[in-house]
């Protein structure tokens, strides 16, 4: 699942690759991850207009158009992709955004994203938008901020992390990398955080998402899409070595989520 590393590159390989260039032709393979509006209106709404800017927000992507604001929520396995041509779609293929230059293509394995096509800057009806906090990497999240962002909850620490109510833009691998980094057991209540825990959790929070993206910055989209989590200290790596102690990682499982953390490094 992408989080808000990978959606700040996809939002500047898009950038580069969108902004300028006029939709010639949409074409929705399945309407399954189309939301909000009929599809052929989706259709013909988005013929005509012309891509003015890419931006991440949180796990959200929001490719904004003249009239119009395409947003993305890839949830589990929503891709995009750029490719010079049109292709023959295949299985998992959702939708295809067609400009004279290039094509723009959403596929989703297990079907579980959602795209809608609003009216610029009106997210009302945008599923799980409204209510977020701030950006995990938002400047104006300071650690005062993130201290009273804090204040007065009890639940576990992981849980928290990546509630988007709480901070926009942490999934489940990055909270369990943040956590190892802190030295913080994924299952602590987070009204029982120390001062000095809470700020290591703060500065480990920048850190590993920063990290990660400075990795992901020298990857193309494609690579992106192939989420090769290479880079990985603990997350998905149940059974193997510490990179920081040496000991051997935990898994736990809970809800078809999964967490991965280390005994020795974090209490
Ligand atoms: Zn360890």
């Amino acid at each position: 699942m992408p989080e808000l590393p990978e959606l700040q590159i996809i939002a500047e390989r898009l950038t580069d690759l969108l902004v300028g260039q006029t939709i010639v032709k949409t074409i929705v393979h399945n309407h399954i991850v189309v939301h909000g509006l009929p599809v052929a209106d989706f259709m013909a709404r988005t013929l005509g207009e012309t891509f003015e800017d890419v931006s991440a927000d949180g796990k959200f992507l929001i490719l904004s158009l003249t009239k119009y604001d395409l947003v993305l929520n890839l949830m589990l396995t929503g891709r995009v992709r750029v490719i010079p041509r049109y292709k023959r779609p295949s299985s998992h293929d959702m939708v295809s955004i067609q400009t004279k230059a290039t094509s723009l293509w959403y596929s989703d394995r297990k079907k579980m994203g959602r795209i809608y096509l609003v009216e610029k800057g009106d997210y009302s009806q945008v599923a799980d938008f409204a209510g977020r906090g701030p950006s995990a990497l938002d400047p104006s999240l300071t650690l005062e901020v993130f201290r009273r962002r804090l204040d007065g909850r009890h639940a576990q620490i992981k849980n928290l992390l990546r509630n988007q109510r709480f901070v926009k833009g942490i999934g489940n691998a990055y909270a369990d990398e943040i956590l190892l980094y802190a030295g913080i057991s994924p299952f602590r209540k987070s009204s029982t955080l120390t001062s000095d825990e809470t700020k290591n959790l703060y500065h480990s929070m920048q850190k590993v998402l920063t990290r990660i993206r400075d990795i992901l910055s020298e990857r193309s989209l494609d690579e992106i899409a192939s989420e090769k989590r290479d880079f990985l200290m603990v997350h998905n790596r149940g059974g193997e070595i510490c990179p920081l102690c040496g000991g051997r990682v935990s898994e736990v499982s809970a809800n078809r989520f999964k967490t991965n953390y280390c005994q020795t490094c974090q209490k």
